[in-house]
């Protein structure tokens, strides 16, 4: 298997290790795949017998040839390990018999970016020596929160590779901050900033394109490199777990096999929910994928309309990490249904004026399986209330926007086909809004919140989120973005 960029007209073809290694293919375009693989319903069926490492093993190695399935293997029982998802890395529950939560949270930081971050970096290692890379990697990140603890615990003490966090000093929550705080691994580093987000995303950007910086890297042995989400690496991984709920379902005899279902996914940068329109695409029966959008709504205004246009209001929500106006991953989905040509074009004009508009053949094929819906801050809040009160079932607030899109697509549609919302993060991650939700806005701070929550529902607490006032602080600096250079510097020598 090939990969190619989405705006490369000639195609020119990459091995999936240097798609791994590279991120981003220097037009800026983004690693695609040049064909699909494609699954019978036997072969689905027969994926029911397999762990979670294995069923991972085998979806990967059909996109990731390069590498044995011996590696694959290898690198999938240590990435979705008992110790770090417990006995099932992302089960189904079951509200009612057409509705089912796909919970991805069960990994180190309680969120699912871990179902692909424990994984990627280990696929980036063997990448180094598969394209002879002599420098190792460095990767840094600017964090408004949950990205940096997910990509910390995703790189620690991965040969090869070392890894930078910064974050804004005041502009993370008192969770969020001791969880980076008490990061352990022997590559890491942390560091409070002086500035708010966009600052240190600035900073960082600046040091990315800093040519004499990465040259005095290059002699000290490091080549810098991004976990950003749009690496094809970070997808693939994703791919996995929507076999894995389908293979669940079968199992517990709630459909029959090639019988569709609907997914309904929170979005931000649209990569889970392409995730599961590649599923589709290799034969798994999905009929609808409903995208949940939160008052960033971008994405249901495009799907809609066909028009999508970021000159519009950012608005900070209880569900930041859908909290973007940029779905950089919504461009692999238009290199598939209307080519190159058109992809790039679309992309250059939101460069350039903020908005595209696609034509009607394109919508009209988006529009066969894409449909969008939206949550205001009160229908996210009376969502975790209601699942709450009619199934016992506590939600966060981005699964909340799921569930919301979910019942309004079902009131207009009538289309109560067999439906699985995929929860992106455990309802204690966000333990303040759900708890403000679910007992009339009283306020409480970030951290009395967890066991308040937990004293009202009698949920347990998730282990890393429990322990974490007992753990040692292992970074507590803080600098000014001008001083990011030095920390690097220091960093690396260490
Ligand atoms: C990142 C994130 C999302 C959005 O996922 P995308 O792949 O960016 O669409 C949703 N919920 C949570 C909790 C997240 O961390």
């Amino acid at each position: 298997m090939k990969y190619h960029s989405t705006r490369d007209l000639n195609k020119i073809k990459y091995e999936s290790s240097f798609v791994i290694k590279q991120g981003l293919a220097s037009d800026g375009g983004l690693f695609v795949p040049e064909t699909i693989p494609t699954l019978s319903l036997d072969e689905i069926s027969e994926y029911t017998s397999l762990s979670y490492p294995e069923l991972a093993a085998t979806i990967l190695s059909k996109y990731l040839t390069d590498y044995s399935f011996e590696e694959l293997l290898e690198d999938c029982k240590k990435a979705y390990s008992y110790e770090a998802f417990g006995e099932d890395a992302c089960p189904i529950k079951c509200l009612n018999t057409n509705t089912y939560s796909l919970e991805l949270w069960h990994g180190p930081t309680c969120a699912f970016k871990d179902m692909a971050l424990q994984i990627m970096p280990r696929l980036l290692s063997r990448a180094l020596i598969k394209t002879n890379e002599e420098n190792d990697a460095l990767i840094l990140v600017a964090t408004s929160g949950d990205t940096g603890k997910a990509a910390l615990e995703g790189y620690k003490n991965i040969d090869r590779i070392k890894i930078a966090v910064f974050y804004p000093q005041d502009g993370v929550s008192a969770i969020q901050e001791l969880q980076m705080a008490t990061q352990d691994g022997n590559n890491v580093n942390v560091c409070a900033i002086k500035g708010n987000f966009d600052d240190i995303q600035s900073s960082v950007k600046n040091i990315f394109s800093n040519e004499s910086f990465s040259n005095e890297l290059n002699k000290l042995g490091y080549s810098l490199s991004s976990a950003n989400s749009i690496n094809f690496g970070r997808l693939a991984p994703q791919i996995v777990y929507y076999f894995k709920a389908y293979c669940d379902l079968l199992k517990q005899n709630k459909i029959s096999l090639g019988e569709s279902i609907n997914v309904c996914v929170p979005t931000g940068n649209f990569g889970n929910i392409l995730a599961a329109y590649f599923a589709k695409l290799m034969g798994l029966p999905i009929n609808k994928l409903i995208c949940a959008s939160n008052s960033n709504n971008i994405l249901t205004d495009f799907l809609n309309t066909g028009r999508y246009d970021r000159n519009r209001d950012f608005h900070l929500t209880i569900s930041p990490s859908m909290d973007i106006l940029i779905s950089s991953n919504l461009e692999r989905l238009l290199y598939f249904v209307a080519g190159s040509e058109k992809a790039s074009e679309w992309m250059k004009s939101l460069k350039e004026v903020g908005f595209y508009e696609i034509d009607e053949k394109t919508k009209e094929e988006i529009n066969k399986t894409f449909i969008g819906y939206c949550a205001d801050e009160c229908d996210t809040r009376n969502t975790i209330k209601n699942i709450y009160n009619n199934y016992s079932y506590l939600i966060d607030t981005h699964t909340a926007v799921g569930f919301s899109a979910l019942h309004q697509y079902r009131e207009a549609t009538n289309d109560n086909t067999v439906s699985v919302v995929a929860s992106t993060a455990n309802p204690y991650k966000f333990a303040k809004d759900v708890y403000n939700s679910l007992f009339d806005l009283e306020t409480l701070d970030d951290l009395s919140s967890l066991s308040a929550l937990c004293k009202k529902t009698g949920e347990p607490i998730p282990e890393p989120l429990a322990n974490l006032t007992n753990k040692k602080i292992n970074f507590n600096s803080s600098a000014t973005t001008e001083e990011m250079y030095e920390v690097i510097h220091n960093f690396i020598k260490k």
